[in-house]
């Protein structure tokens, strides 16, 4: 079994929730930043019709329903101080079932620095959350930020990019098929 961490910003959204928000609203660094209802309503009506990237038919329910149905765990990593958004977009947007909804990890927090910051402390907490004692090649990291994939990959992760060799975030949805024959190939290998 494999874990998937999966960026959220340009990976699941073809846009930028915590940008679009931080126009209107503070951020707040760190997990748990406290936002009330309104708030989160309010918050969730700046982002919630920014369009899910595709490949064409292949959505990204398709995707996270195989990994879930093949007995992956799946997290969602992302910089962002507005972490209610992302269950509720894999809800209403993305289509997943409440159910499966609830299995997804969201790692969720601005970082000190973002704009110099990796990821590799979000996926670190993910791998605690879900106990992890496998091995490296197991842990698959999908992200549209070079950054993150350079510094995944100096870890030993599989990554899978959302952006091509000079870091430009694919909005052709190339990382959902490359993706599927990933979760295809750890299915038979
Ligand atoms: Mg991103």
């Amino acid at each position: 079994m494999g874990i998937f961490i999966i960026d959220f910003d340009r990976t699941i959204a073809n846009g930028h929730t915590h940008n679009t928000i931080a126009r209107f609203y503070k951020t707040i660094q760190g997990p748990n930043p406290s936002w009330n209802a309104e708030e989160q309503q309010d918050q969730w009506n700046l982002v919630k019709h920014i369009p899910p990237i595709t490949a064409g038919n292949l959505t990204w329910k398709t995707v996270i329903e195989t990994m879930l149905n093949n007995g992956h765990q799946v997290a969602i990593a992302s910089f962002s101080s507005y972490p209610h958004i992302i269950p509720q977009y894999l809800l209403q947007v993305i289509g997943l079932s409440a159910d499966l909804v609830k299995q997804v990890h969201i790692e969720a927090w601005l970082p000190e620095q973002p704009a110099t910051a990796n990821k590799n402390n979000h996926i670190m907490n993910v791998l605690q959350h879900f106990k992890f004692a496998g091995h490296k090649n197991q842990v698959v990291i999908i992200d549209d930020a070079k950054t993150n994939t350079d510094a995944a990959l100096a870890e030993h992760f599989v990554v899978i990019p959302a952006h091509d060799k000079l870091g430009n975030p694919f909005t052709d949805g190339k990382h959902l098929s490359l993706l599927l024959t990933t979760i295809n190939n750890m299915n038979t290998g």
